[in-house]
């Protein structure tokens, strides 16, 4: 065999070794993290708005787990390569960050999502994490913890330039700053920013997105100037995710964004490939393929018999199921199976002995595993059980065959920060790369059992 039958991973030590065979025993399908991807794709970014003197600050989106690489690992990356934000959505993964031990002489953190009374803007605000408002009674709780602390917040104002999620809209903004003048004021609060979210800034190429976009802007350039005329002029702005921080320079204002570019994607494959903006994807979801068996051709394959198998020929089980984050969606159904049509299930690439091969999920996806049909027979096409295959990775050449989480999100109908997110924690996250990449003291805030 000329190409490797499977990814060669970079270890760092013997340990590294050893932690990704115990992963290996405890599971049969491991999520692996390059942590040098997240750290130059940080840095890529960071170019893009012109440097790390360019006035445009950029912050790592963090949220939900770091799109499910990982918040501690992920974050760490991202500072390594020159991120001066993060941002998480809940509030709790805010908290973590700060308790892992990056501090505010490190960097700014802000996060955007709470309800109701319940909310800990105590903990917040003594953590130095800055907070949204976007409500009237947003304000009020942030105000009153501020007043029973005795210490001023950091807040952003969030208007809705037209996503129509969080924010004040045009209509109820002067009551807002009703609110906002007399507690900046009286130093409860500190404003330091004015924000708001593109709803469809990944469609550089559409003329109608395009025209929503600029009107977004327009929108939000509005909201600023009445900031300054009530005399809290927002010292920075920000509008950008990832699609604009990429296509859209004259909207970076003082920060930018990204988050899927971070983890290595572009925000809607219609605007490209990863490559195309010089960005490489850092997870490689990979396993060890369950009972390798023959079969006769008309044979029914998993719940539904969505996919018989059109002749004699062998499968393998993928042990990853939709309990792992596996989307049922990504199911594949061929004519002769009861629902007659063609459906191209989710890929895998799989090594044989004439070379790398792309199957596809054949049948419904259950809970714990897959199935895939492999077309030939596995004994003279070398596979067997134990092999490892690979559902997506960095996107390697034609020759290496490999998917990405882009052509999951293509077979399951949905996006790749989907396919991320869903990915569940019963699946090891490993880390590669992890010593080169962080200084010593952040790479001893990892798990050691996760660094390879
Ligand atoms: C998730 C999110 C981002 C990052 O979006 P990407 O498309 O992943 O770059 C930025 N801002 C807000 C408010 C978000 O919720």
């Amino acid at each position: 065999m000329t190409l490797s039958a499977t990814h060669e991973w970079d270890f760092s030590s013997e340990q590294g070794k050893a932690n990704y065979q115990a992963a290996r025993r405890q599971y049969p399908a491991q999520a692996i993290v390059d942590l040098a991807a997240l750290r130059d794709n940080m840095r890529h970014l960071v170019n893009v708005v012109g440097g790390p003197h360019s006035g445009t600050a950029v912050m790592g989106v963090v949220k939900a787990d770091a799109y499910g690489h990982g918040l501690i690992p992920a974050a760490l990356a991202a500072l390594a390569g020159g991120a001066t934000w993060l941002g998480t959505a809940q509030s709790h993964e805010a908290l973590l960050l700060r308790k892992a031990g990056i501090g505010p002489d490190r960097c700014h953190i802000l996060t955007w999502v709470y309800s109701g009374a319940e909310v800990p803007f105590d903990e917040l605000i003594a953590n130095d994490i800055d907070i949204s408002v976007g409500s009237l009674a947003g304000i009020d709780g942030v105000a009153a913890a501020a007043r029973r602390l005795g210490k001023t917040a950091r807040v952003h104002v969030k208007v809705d330039s037209g996503f129509g999620r969080n924010g004040f809209t045009p209509a109820t903004f002067d009551t807002a700053l009703a609110k906002l003048v007399p507690l900046a004021k009286e130093g409860v609060l500190h404003i330091v920013g004015q924000w708001s979210h593109l709803a469809v800034a990944d469609a550089p190429d559409v003329p109608e997105f395009v025209a929503a976009t600029d009107q977004q802007v327009e929108c939000f350039k509005d909201f600023t100037s009445r900031m300054e005329a009530a005399g809290i002029a927002p010292e920075i702005r920000h509008l950008a995710n990832t699609a604009a921080t990429l296509s859209r320079p004259e909207i970076h204002f003082e920060l930018t964004r990204p988050g899927i570019g971070l983890y290595g994607y572009e925000a809607d494959p219609a605007m490209g490939t990863p490559s195309t903006y010089d960005l490489k994807p850092a997870m490689t979801l990979q396993a060890q393929l369950g009972t390798v068996k023959a079969v006769e051709a008309g044979h029914g394959i998993s719940y539904g018999r969505t996919y018989l198998t059109p002749t004699d020929t062998s499968t393998a089980i993928v042990p990853l199921g939709y309990a792992d984050g596996i989307h049922r969606s990504a199911s594949g159904f061929d004519m002769e199976g009861a629902k007659h049509v063609i459906k191209p299930g989710g890929p895998v690439r799989v090594m044989t002995a004439e070379g790398p091969r792309l199957y596809r999920v054949s049948g419904r996806v259950c809970m714990d595993q897959f199935m895939l049909d492999l077309h030939g027979s596995a004994e003279s096409l070398g596979i067997h059980e134990g092999d490892t295959v690979e559902l997506f990775g960095p996107g390697r050449g034609e020759d290496y065959a490999e998917p990405t989480a882009d052509d999951w999100g293509r077979a399951a109908d949905t996006i790749s920060y989907e396919i991320f997110t869903c990915l569940r924690n019963r699946i090891p996250r490993l880390y590669e790369h992890a010593a080169e990449v962080l200084p010593a003291e952040d790479f001893a805030k990892l798990d050691p059992t996760s660094i390879l």
